[in-house]
């Protein structure tokens, strides 16, 4: 097995392992590891066709010490509780979704790209139903599992300024919807808009809120910030999935003394901005360099210069320093698996 390291891609590629656990007659089985990549799967299970999934998205790193460090690992565990709760699957205990990254790691370190090459293992967590219903009704049985697969960086031009479509036609998630949980549907209702922004040249769009379209929601598939005023500004809204990125770059943006707003952030605001970007666990930070609002024929420009503003890049390297072990990690955001 040879991986080019420096040029992987953010995509699947197969790796030794992964695990599983099924929930059966009201309670969880033992955790199984298995090569396949295939899940035997009833015709007529809920994932199929009412939805009842739900994902997470993390990573392991691999420090200069050679330690592999995980990520506030009991962030993603509480999210996907809330998806299941939101909608109506069984609740994967803390203990078995820590178990499970500790073992599917483990038994893939041969996959975890070196420090300094910028890539990590990537994790995604699915917890779908699996029983058989044909009414509309939740599953009484479930599978959990867990893949890993090595990833590059999610944009191919690296940590560059990027352009983003100010998206009114279409909405990811409404006010009292299932924008706050990491479910499946959310990304089905946004392939359109999403394919729509990629063809005019865009690399995601931004939602405005689905009631009044005044306010920012989510930028793609990741959650929106702004700088101005020494400040950190990100959206607050029901229909936002809550990002661990975006609570944590709140945190160090803390540190160093910039000051933090939660707050509906109004589209024309966007002129006021020195820095945006958008975050999450896949980009870490996407700086962004152009919006252009496609209703008011107006395009919001920043880093002019071509490269992303002083705060993005303060906060990116502090993030992505704690998450690699090259800086201190203060709040115990790290568990090293080994
Ligand atoms: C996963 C996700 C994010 C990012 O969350 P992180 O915990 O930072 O990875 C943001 N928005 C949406 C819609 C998501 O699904």
């Amino acid at each position: 097995m040879k991986i080019d390291w420096k040029n992987l891609p953010f995509g699947y590629m197969p790796t030794d392992y992964n695990v599983r656990c099924y929930y059966r007659g009201g309670q969880w089985g033992e955790l199984e590891i298995t090569s396949s990549e295939y899940i035997p799967l009833h015709m007529a299970a809920t994932s199929l066709h009412y939805g009842q999934e739900a994902f997470e998205g993390m990573k392991a790193y691999m420090g200069q010490d050679r330690k592999i460090r995980i990520f506030r690992w009991q962030d993603n565990a509480g999210r996907m509780a809330n998806s299941a709760i939101g909608i109506k699957m069984a609740v994967v205990p803390d203990e078995l979704f820590h178990k499970a990254i500790i073992t599917v790691v483990n038994l893939n370190k041969k996959y975890i790209p070196p420090y300094g090459t910028g890539a990590a293992l990537y994790l995604r967590p699915l917890l779908i139903g699996t029983g058989a219903e044909v009414g509309v009704k939740p599953a009484s049985e479930y599978l959990f599992m867990i893949f890993v697969t090595p990833v590059g960086p999610y944009f191919k031009e690296g940590f560059k300024p990027m352009n983003m479509l100010i998206c009114r036609s279409f909405d990811r998630a409404a006010p009292m919807g299932t924008g706050h949980i990491k479910v499946g549907g959310n990304y089905a209702a946004s392939l359109v808009s999403l394919e729509k922004g990629h063809e005019q040249g865009y690399a995601s769009v931004i939602y405005l809120d689905a009631r009044e379209k005044k306010y920012i929601d989510e930028c793609g598939p990741a959650n929106f910030f702004g700088i101005k005023n020494n400040t950190y500004i990100t959206p607050d809204s029901s229909s936002i999935l809550p990002s661990i990125t975006n609570k944590s770059l709140m945190t160090l943006a803390g540190d160093i003394g910039i000051k933090v707003e939660k707050r509906p952030v109004p589209v024309d605001e966007l002129a006021s901005f020195d820095e945006v970007g958008a975050c999450g666990t896949a980009a870490v930070i996407s700086p962004i360099g152009k919006i252009f609002d496609p209703d008011t024929n107006i395009t919001y420009e920043y880093c002019k210069d071509g490269n992303p503003g002083p705060v993005s890049v303060n906060l990116y390297n502090k993030l992505t320093g704690i998450q690699y072990g090259d800086e201190p990690d203060p709040y115990g955001w790290i568990e090293i698996v080994d």
